[in-house]
């Protein structure tokens, strides 16, 4: 196969990965193993519980209702604060440094454990292979962290898909809806934005994407929301994103 790009850069949430995976599985994972989690490791991660306390109290100079983290005290008093905290955040969506540090580290043990396992359409591991056996290059550019990019896939369903995956980027290169986010990566991987392919289910992605001057196609998968009107090539599976 010759394939029309060098490298496929690939979204997770609506193109690799249902986007119900993170709501209906990741956070309600997270929700439930919090409190024992910090049970086991409270001094470990005493750096993000210190985060979580003054993020508590930021939310409370504010007015919220925020449950406190004492300084000091019972540890079990603290234990069930923090948890009670997370849980807090995790119903307002708060994208807070502590709560996803602590999020990483409770879904990484949930991985190790076997507990929980990536979710990927059935196609994206065949079309992974076939770009690399083809000597093109997939990489993944995700919101997601790229230590949570590398447990989904490394501990996917059917099977770990990091063998074929040779980069990862997050929005610590740049904002996804943004043009200098893709020349970044562009750069990155040494090739021209044309040389690349990006599949995307969101429209203002794919159109910062295509303002940086890469390929663009359009991912539709069951659960996606609608996009407004474009003239994006939409594909229902990665194996259509490769011609
Ligand atoms: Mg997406």
């Amino acid at each position: 196969m010759t394939l029309p790009f060098e490298v496929l850069l690939l979204d997770i949430e609506g193109t690799t990965t249902s986007i119900s995976f993170v709501y209906d599985v990741l956070f309600p994972y997270a929700r439930r193993a919090v409190e024992g989690f910090l049970e086991a490791h409270l001094e470990a991660v005493a750096a993000e519980v210190e985060l979580l306390r003054q993020e508590a109290a930021a939310e409370r100079a504010r007015g919220e209702d925020a449950p406190e983290i004492p300084a000091s005290g019972a540890r079990e008093a603290i234990v069930a604060a923090a948890a009670a905290s997370v849980r807090w955040q995790m119903e307002r969506d708060r994208k807070t440094t502590g709560l996803k540090a602590l999020q990483g580290k409770i879904w990484r043990e949930g991985y190790a454990a076997g507990e929980l396992r990536g979710h990927v359409f059935e196609d994206v591991p065949g079309a992974m292979q076939a770009v690399v056996e083809a000597g093109g290059r997939v990489c993944i550019y995700s919101s997601g962290s790229v230590e949570a990019q590398r447990l989904l896939f490394g501990h996917a369903e059917g099977g770990a898909l990091t063998g074929w995956i040779s980069g990862y980027f997050d929005t610590t290169t740049g904002p996804k809806r943004e043009a200098g986010s893709y020349e970044a990566i562009a750069a990155a991987l040494g090739v021209a934005p044309a040389a690349v392919r990006f599949v995307t289910d969101v429209l203002a992605e794919a159109e910062a994407a295509a303002a940086a001057g890469m390929q663009v196609r359009l991912s539709v998968r069951p659960g996606n929301p609608p996009q407004g009107a474009h003239g994006f090539a939409v594909v229902g599976s990665l194996g259509a994103a490769l011609d």
